[in-house]
């Protein structure tokens, strides 16, 4: 079996491999780990072979991961990319650097009013949903901007972005066509004037697509850590 050191080896070198096929600067993608269902032990590994972003997706995991990993707390960046409850909100603007997955403004609101003085303002994406109705997560493209121009306007969360999750295909145009329109949102709202610098996009399968469509961060889990 392969080391979390080779994967992520792997793993950087498919997304610089990309960025050289789709004429992008090898930094201009970032990648986070998900470390999801795995140990804190296995994010010290990540540690050990460099990584130092990485993603919870469960609220009380990541929590509790960030805790225990608390030695290292300056030198990593907790991001997370799970659905949020809006009585989820304290802990989360307690603990985590970034989140993803904001997609209401009640959750915006109490992020902002949460957010402890002592840290920097709380980095957020806007997760849309560009699939349709049978993903429950995320705001339709049409509600993108007001949602984004009322997240500016919180001091104690600064907008970074557009986040997505598309429903995986089978078929690659389907796959390019979904990530497309992801893209398509992150550039409705920086033509309406809400500077952006990150669109989140992209896991282990299709992190190639990604990057051809534009993401500016990949989200992989599997291809660092193995099947959960
Ligand atoms: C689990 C997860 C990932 C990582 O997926 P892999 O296929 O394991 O790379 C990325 N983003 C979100 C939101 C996830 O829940």
């Amino acid at each position: 079996m392969a080391t979390i050191a080779e994967n992520l080896q792997r793993v950087t070198d498919r997304i610089s491999q990309a960025c050289s096929r789709f004429g992008r600067s090898a930094d201009s993608v970032t990648l986070l780990a998900v470390s999801k269902t795995f140990p804190g032990v296995t994010v010290r590994e990540a540690f050990a072979a460099g990584q130092r972003r990485f993603g919870e997706n469960y609220v009380q995991e990541g929590v509790a991961k960030v805790a225990e990993l608390a030695d290292l707390r300056d030198q990593l960046e907790w991001h997370l990319i799970g659905p949020l409850q809006s009585n989820k909100t304290r802990v989360v603007a307690e603990t985590f650097d970034w989140v993803h997955t904001v997609d209401r403004l009640k959750v915006a609101e109490r992020l902002n009013e949460q957010r402890p003085i002592d840290l920097p303002p709380l980095q957020v994406c806007i997760q849309v949903n560009t699939s349709g109705e049978d993903s429950k997560h995320g705001i339709p493209p049409s509600e993108a901007l007001p949602l984004a121009q009322a997240v500016r306007s919180l001091p104690r969360l600064r907008l970074r972005g557009v986040m997505a999750l598309p429903a995986p295909s089978a078929d690659p145009r389907a796959q390019a066509e979904q990530l497309s329109r992801v893209r398509a949102v992150f550039d409705s709202l920086t033509a309406a004037g809400i500077p952006l610098d990150t669109l989140s996009m992209g896991m282990s399968q299709d992190l190639e697509e990604a990057i051809a469509q534009g993401s500016t961060l990949v989200r992989v889990g599997t291809a660092l850590f193995g099947e959960r």
